[in-house]
């Protein structure tokens, strides 16, 4: 039984298939020293901190990228791949938290972002695999597809984003599995390659002169009369301004916004490539899929047409891969039992900011660093929009954002330990056992 054996476990890479499949490429234009002075210094090598880069070299700006590994070796170029329209909290909650006016600039920020990838692959030519085919949310649940129908209306009659509902018969149309209960179509999700995306966003900044510094591992930020020595582990630099785009990776150096948001993991499999008929069978229309729960899973066929099955196993950021491995390849099959006789190829795993809200943080700490963190599940485009926002900031082409005008609180029982992750987890398990 494939997974069990140790032979499949040895033969399984442990890797982002992505950066497998991708890898950062060797001409990567990458500063071979830290640069001294530089009016911005970014911290964090992903698309937030890239895209901010690329506006602001973009406008003339000396901007240094420091990046503790190397480019995209965060969650940019390890996820899913799939973006949509909406933020990571649902919009109707927006609404009801925020008020219409707010809820709205929230909306459209979010169809913005989509349309920053589309620019990035349209005007600058990066070449992302991009398949604008849409998204299929799936009902888990019976009682979840009463939500969808709810959902579908609500969208229609307020926002006027026309979402299309799907029974369970309709469904079979879409996706080659009895596992659900009906689905929600929005025909303007997105498919593309993570890694493939955040190497071309790096080599479009570099073209537009921004310094891409790798290796380099910011340890403290001091504030001075001029603006802050960045101490790196590859010597110091002063910067005017400082923009840290850190996320699940943000570790001690900035407390003040390690503190706005949660690391957590999420984990991903994919098996070999697919024969073409099964691929049709399982995704006739090349949908980017992901299903009701709480604890959802996320799925798709990669461009090479293998299935790549993701989800949040229990938050924790250290789960052994291989029993990750074995508990998403159970779910996968549950839904597809017609992939039992393929191979696992790749098990790996990423860290993620998740906000107490579930809303983007973008701000400015009382010491004047810029930051842009906290996405949850819904990075890939509003952690573009979140960077290019504060760069925009900075540039005085925008004076406020919303993201920094709703509360960003930081709660006194988590300093740096998220203790409680467990707790939650288990809070969510049971919301979706019981719902
Ligand atoms: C497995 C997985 C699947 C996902 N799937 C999806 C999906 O399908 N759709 C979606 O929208 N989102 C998805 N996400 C979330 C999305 O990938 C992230 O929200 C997004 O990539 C965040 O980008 P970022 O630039 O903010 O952070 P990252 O890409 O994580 O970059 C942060 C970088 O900061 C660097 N860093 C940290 N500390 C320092 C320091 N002190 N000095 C220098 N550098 C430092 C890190 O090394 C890292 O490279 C997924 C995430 C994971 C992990």
């Amino acid at each position: 039984m494939p997974l069990e054996g140790v032979d499949e476990a040895v033969s399984m890479k442990t890797t982002s298939f992505w950066s497998d499949d991708f890898p950062r490429p060797d001409d990567l234009p990458v500063a071979s020293a830290l640069p001294s002075q530089v009016d911005v210094a970014v911290v964090g090598g992903g698309y937030a901190g890239l895209n901010a880069a690329y506006t602001l070299a973009k406008q003339g700006t000396s901007v240094a990228v420091l990046e503790q590994h190397t480019i995209g070796w965060g969650a940019s170029s390890r996820n899913g791949g799939i973006t949509g329209c909406g933020l990571k909290q649902g919009m109707p909650t927006i609404f009801k938290r925020y008020g219409e006016a707010r809820a709205r600039v929230f909306w459209q920020a979010s169809l913005d972002a989509l349309e920053i990838i589309r620019a990035l692959v349209q005007e600058e030519g990066v070449a992302c695999d991009f398949q604008p085919r849409g998204d299929l949310s799936v009902a888990y649940k019976p009682s979840h597809f009463e939500g969808m129908r709810a959902r579908v209306a609500w969208h229609r009659k307020v926002l006027g984003h026309e979402l299309v509902l799907l029974s369970r018969e309709e469904l079979r149309e879409e996706i080659g599995s009895n596992a659900y209960y009906g689905g929600v179509v929005d025909p303007h999700g997105i498919g593309l390659h993570p890694a493939k995306l955040v190497f071309g966003l790096a080599r479009v900044a570099a073209r537009h002169g921004a310094q891409l510094c790798e290796h380099a591992e910011v340890k403290r930020v001091q504030p001075t009369a001029q603006g802050y020595l960045l101490h790196t582990t590859r010597g110091v630099l002063a910067a005017r301004e400082v923009v840290v785009t850190t996320n699940g990776y943000t570790g001690r150096f900035m407390p003040q916004v390690r503190r706005l948001i949660v690391p957590a993991g999420s984990y991903s499999i994919v098996t070999e490539p697919l024969p073409p008929d099964l691929q049709r069978e399982i995704s006739p229309k090349g949908r980017m899929f992901w299903d009701s729960k709480w604890f959802l899973n996320y799925f798709r066929l990669t461009p090479d047409g293998r299935m790549l099955w993701g989800g949040r196993n229990d938050l924790s950021t250290n789960l052994d891969l291989y029993k990750s491995a074995r508990i998403l390849r159970r779910q996968m099959l549950r839904a597809f039992p017609q992939l039992q006789a393929y191979k696992v190829t790749h098990t790996w795993t990423g860290q993620l900011g998740i906000p107490f809200d579930l809303m983007p943080k973008v701000g400015r700490l009382p010491n004047g660093v810029h930051y842009a963190v906290g996405f949850g599940g819904h990075g890939l485009h509003m952690a573009l929009y979140t960077g290019r926002e504060v760069a925009r900031l900075l540039l005085g082409q925008v004076s406020r954002s919303p993201f920094a005008e709703i509360p960003q609180r930081r709660y006194f029982f988590y300093r740096h330990n998220p203790w409680f992750m467990p707790l939650v987890a288990y809070y969510y398990r049971a919301r979706d056992w019981l719902s």
